[in-house]
C-alpha cells in the first residue's frame, strides 16, 4: 500500500466513500456516516481552504516581486486572460452544438412539454416578458385542458429565492462594477472572505511589483520572509495530501449519504434528469478527455495522454471530491509546479486568476443547463438568443465564486438575460451536486491546461 503512487491511493478513497456510502443507505447507517464519517471530509475543506488564501497571496508576490522584467508580467497577463476566454467560449460552443443536436428536452413526451409552455407563457405574461419565440399555446382552445397551474413546493420556493438573492447581488451593477469589485478597501477583509480572491490576487500584484521597484537592500528581509512562508504553507499542502485518501473517503461517503437516504432514490433522481445528465457529462468528458488533451498535445509535444493525466490527476481527484477549485487551489498549484515542471512564476500568477475566473466546465453546465431548459418548455431559442447565452454563460461562469454551486447561482442570471424562468433552476436542482463535482473537475483540468501553455510560451516550462 505504501509504494502505491498518491493518485492512486486518492482513486482506491474515493470509490471506497462511494461503496461506504452505497452499503451505508442499503442498511440505514446514514446517519452514522454523516455524524461520524462526514466532519473528516469538512475538516479536510476547511484545512485546503485556509491554506488556498495565504499561499496565494504568498506565491503571487513572490512569483511577482522575483520578476525583473515588468513587460513580462504584462504580456503574461495577456496571454493568460486570452486562453482563459478562448477556452472558455470554446465550452459553451460545445456544449451548444450538444444540446442542439441531442436535444435532451425535446425527449421527453410531449403532452407534458405542452403543459411546460403553456405554464412558460403564463408566467411571461404575468411578468411582462416578451415570449421567446413569439408562439401562442395559451390561446389554443385545443390545448385548454392540459394547463395547471404548476406549483413549486414550499422547499423548492425557499431554494430559488436564496438563489436570486445571491445572484442579484452579482446582477444589480454598472457595466465597470467588474472592475471596482477587484480593488480592496480593506486587505483584511478580502484576505477573510471566499469570494473576494480577485481582490487578494490585485493586492499581491500591486504589492509584488512594488517590491521589485525597490533597491534590493530595502526589502531583502521582506523577500526571504515571504519565500520562507510561502515554503511552509507549500509544506502544509505536502502533508494534508499524504492523508488526502483517508479524507477523500469521508468526503464522499458524507456527501452521498446527504444526497439521498437510500441508493435507490439517487438512482430515481437521476432517472427523470437522465437526458439532461447524460449530454452534459458527455460535453465533460469530452472537454477532461479530448478538448485538452489535444491542446497538450498539439502544443507540447513532450507531454504524451497518459503523462498529462497521471501528472494532473491528484488535482482532479480533488476537484471531484470537494466540488471547489478554490479548495483544491494549493494542490493545482504543487501539480502544475512539481509534475507538469511549470515555473513559479507562472503558475503563482495564471492559476490562482484561474481558479477564479477560468470555468469551461460551469459556463459548458450553463449553456447546456438553458437550452435543455428551454427544449422542456417548448420553447424555440432563434441563434441571436443562443448567442446570448454564448456571451451570458461565459460572463456568468467568470463570476461565479470557486466553491460548491456557484454555478447554479449564476444560473439565474443567465436564464434571466434571455427571459426566461429563474425558477428553473429548481428543475435541475437534484442532480446538480454530482454533476457540479464533475464540472469542477473540468474547470481545474482547464486551468492547469492553460499555465503549460503560458509556461511554454514563455519559456518556463521544464519538460521532461
Ligand atoms: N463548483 C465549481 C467550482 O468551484 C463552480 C460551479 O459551481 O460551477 O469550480
Amino acid at each position: 500500500m505504501k509504494k502505491l503512487p498518491l493518485h492512486v491511493k486518492i482513486m482506491i478513497g474515493l470509490f471506497a466513500g462511494v461503496i461506504w456510502a452505497f452499503l451505508s443507505s442499503s442498511v440505514g447507517w446514514n446517519q452514522f456516516t454523516i455524524d461520524w464519517i462526514d466532519p473528516f471530509g469538512q475538516i479536510f475543506i476547511r484545512m485546503l481552504k485556509y491554506i488556498a488564501v495565504p499561499l496565494v497571496l504568498l506565491s503571487i508576490i513572490s512569483g511577482i516581486s522575483g520578476l525583473k522584467d515588468m513587460s513580462k508580467l504584462g504580456r503574461m497577463g495577456g496571454k493568460t486572460l486570452g486562453f482563459y476566454l478562448v477556452t472558455t467560449v470554446a465550452a459553451v460552443g460545445i456544449g451548444l452544438l450538444l444540446v442542439n443536436v441531442i436535444k435532451p428536452g425535446a425527449l421527453i413526451d410531449d403532452e407534458q412539454r405542452i403543459k411546460n409552455r403553456l405554464s412558460y407563457e403564463f408566467w411571461a405574461l404575468e411578468n411582462g416578458v416578451e415570449i421567446l419565440d413569439g408562439k401562442n399555446y395559451r390561446d389554443n382552445p385545443e390545448y385548454d385542458h392540459l394547463y395547471e397551474h404548476q406549483e413549486m413546493s414550499e422547499e423548492e420556493k425557499q431554494m430559488v429565492a436564496e438563489k436570486q438573492a445571491a445572484a442579484s447581488e452579482n446582477k444589480d451593477a454598472g457595466p465597470l462594477a467588474f472592475l471596482v469589485d477587484m480593488v480592496p478597501q480593506n486587505i483584511i477583509l478580502s484576505l477573510g472572505n471566499d469570494k473576494l480572491m480577485l481582490q487578494v490576487i490585485f493586492f499581491g500584484i500591486f504589492f509584488g511589483i512594488c517590491m521589485a521597484a525597490l533597491p534590493d537592500d530595502k526589502v531583502s528581509g521582506l523577500s526571504s520572509f515571504i519565500n520562507g512562508a510561502n515554503e511552509v504553507f507549500l509544506k502544509m499542502v505536502d502533508y494534508v495530501m499524504q492523508a488526502a485518501p483517508f479524507f477523500v473517503f469521508c468526503l464522499l461517503a458524507g456527501v452521498i449519504a446527504k444526497m439521498a437516504d437510500t441508493p435507490a432514490q439517487v438512482f430515481e433522481i437521476f432517472k427523470g434528469l437522465a437526458s439532461y445528465s447524460v449530454t452534459l457529462v458527455l460535453g465533460l468528458l469530452f472537454l477532461i478527455f479530448g478538448f485538452y488533451p489535444t491542446i497538450i498535445r498539439t502544443f507540447i509535444k513532450s507531454l504524451t495522454y497518459r503523462k498529462f493525466f497521471k501528472k494532473v490527476s491528484p488535482a482532479q481527484f480533488l476537484a471531484f471530491s470537494t466540488s471547489s477549485s478554490a479548495a483544491t487551489l494549493p494542490v493545482t498549484m504543487e501539480c502544475v509546479e512539481e509534475n507538469l515542471g511549470v515555473s513559479k512564476n507562472v503558475s503563482s500568477f495564471v492559476l490562482p486568476i484561474g481558479a477564479t475566473v477560468n470555468m469551461d466546465g460551469t459556463s459548458l453546465y450553463q449553456a447546456v443547463a438553458v437550452v435543455f431548459m428551454a427544449q422542456l418548455h417548448m420553447v424555440d431559442l432563434s441563434l441571436v438568443q443562443q448567442l446570448t447565452i454564448v456571451l451570458t454563460a461565459t460572463l456568468a461562469s467568470i463570476g461565479s465564486a470557486a466553491v460548491p454551486s456557484a454555478g447554479l447561482v449564476m444560473m439565474v442570471v443567465v436564464l434571466q438575460s434571455v427571459g426566461l424562468n429563474p425558477a428553473w433552476i429548481a428543475i435541475i436542482f437534484p442532480v446538480d451536486r454530482p454533476l457540479d463535482m464533475l464540472r469542477t473537475v473540468v474547470n481545474v483540468t482547464g486551468d492547469t491546461v492553460v499555465s503549460s501553455l503560458v509556461a511554454k510560451s514563455e519559456g518556463e516550462l521544464k519538460e521532461d
